[in-house]
């Protein structure tokens, strides 16, 4: 069975596949409620929020594209630098939302700077910003960027962290974040259709007033349902028992170590690429600790790389994301990974590249 380096989904261990195994339970009674109010706690460690944090049966597009629809009310600034926050700009325009973007090259991050010359030509009302760009592997400053969006008066922050969220710390209360999401198939080392979220009172007040928030996506439904320990609709039962599982595991690790160690992890993936001459794609400052993008050399047969390493070791790693394809290739560190396995990973590709 190949194990997957890919920057998601990740691999997904044996003790989770297991704890999602449990018998089914029905989401109306005391029992789910118990597991739901169980896994609070963790999520708002991660998140950094006293904040009810949210389930959505959803991938991260999900929430990203109801964000929107709950909060924007005049115009949305788009902060694009990859094919993730790219495609938010246009997920804007299909809802029929007046945007408008800072768009940056691939592989660079936004500028907080660009950030408040935009917000200071005024009209808008919303900024989404991706937190970690999985795309290139630029992790954006968010606590830079978040204080100068938060300088502006009613102008609320969405921040997708789906590629962050439990490898980096994000301390969205300290931050003021208005919505902070992630999908659950990235560092959490689960598999798909789950997505949490938190949601700030300004931004809740936002959706209040906000027509046409439907109901599968409505913010205000989450609301009322979590007073209840609960979810506006059948959630994915066997995910969140999974989740619950995934976030004992950091309790017992601790958060901060978890950090540490997808630090260190990402570390020996920055110096594996160093050895053979991998350029990083993502500038110095402003790179992911939870994925590594490098440039494919010239004449380096790339495909051929990730080829052999599949069939020789079982390794799968992902050769370059939308516009970039072939022209990078990105190697993740996230989730269950130990020094032990991210040494497996680089003597193996050292073996396919002789
Ligand atoms: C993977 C990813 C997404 C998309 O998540 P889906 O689960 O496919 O909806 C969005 N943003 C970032 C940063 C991602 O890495």
């Amino acid at each position: 069975m190949p194990k997957l380096f890919i920057p998601g989904p990740i691999d997904v261990s044996q003790e989770t596949y297991a704890a999602m195994s449990q018998p089914m339970i029905g989401h109306r009674g005391s029992e789910f409620e118990a597991l739901y109010a169980s896994l609070q706690p963790g999520l708002q460690e991660i998140i950094g929020t006293t904040r009810p944090v949210f389930l959505s049966t959803s991938s991260a597009w999900g929430v990203m594209e109801a964000s929107l629809r709950n909060l924007v009310r005049k115009k949305v600034l788009t902060l694009c630098c990859g094919a993730f926050s790219d495609k938010w700009f246009d997920v804007a325009k299909k809802c029929g939302f007046e945007a408008d973007k800072i768009q940056v090259e691939w592989g660079e991050a936004i500028d907080p700077e660009a950030v408040r010359a935009k917000l200071a030509e005024g009209g808008f009302d919303t900024v989404t910003l991706i937190h970690n760009e999985t795309s290139t592997g630029v992790m954006n400053d968010l606590p830079a960027i978040a204080k100068v969006v938060k300088s502006f008066e009613d102008v609320l922050l969405i921040v997708d962290t789906v590629s962050s969220l439990s490898g980096t710390p994000i301390n969205a209360d300290e931050l003021g974040l208005d919505v902070t999401l992630a999908g659950v198939q990235k560092a959490l080392a689960l598999p798909p259709g789950l997505a949490v979220f938190a949601v700030s009172e300004a931004a809740m007040a936002r959706a209040k007033a906000q027509p046409n928030r439907g109901y599968y996506f409505d913010f205000l439904e989450f609301a009322k349902n979590a007073e209840a320990n609960n979810t506006p609709s059948t959630p994915a039962i066997s995910l969140l028992f999974g989740l619950q599982q995934i976030l004992a595991n950091i309790k017992s690790e601790g958060f901060a170590n978890r950090v540490a160690r997808h630090k260190a992890n990402n570390k020996m993936i920055a110096e594996w690429g160093g050895k053979h001459g991998f350029k990083n794609f993502a500038p110095e400052g402003n790179r992911s600790l939870t994925l590594t993008c490098f440039h494919t050399p010239e004449g380096f047969d790339q495909s051929g790389f990730i080829k052999n390493l599949k069939s020789k070791h079982g390794f799968v790693i992902n050769g370059g994301y939308g516009k970039i394809k072939g022209l990078t290739f990105r190697i993740s560190n996230m989730g269950n990974e130990t020094r032990e396995t991210m040494q497996e990973l680089i003597d193996a590709m050292d073996d396919v590249l002789g």
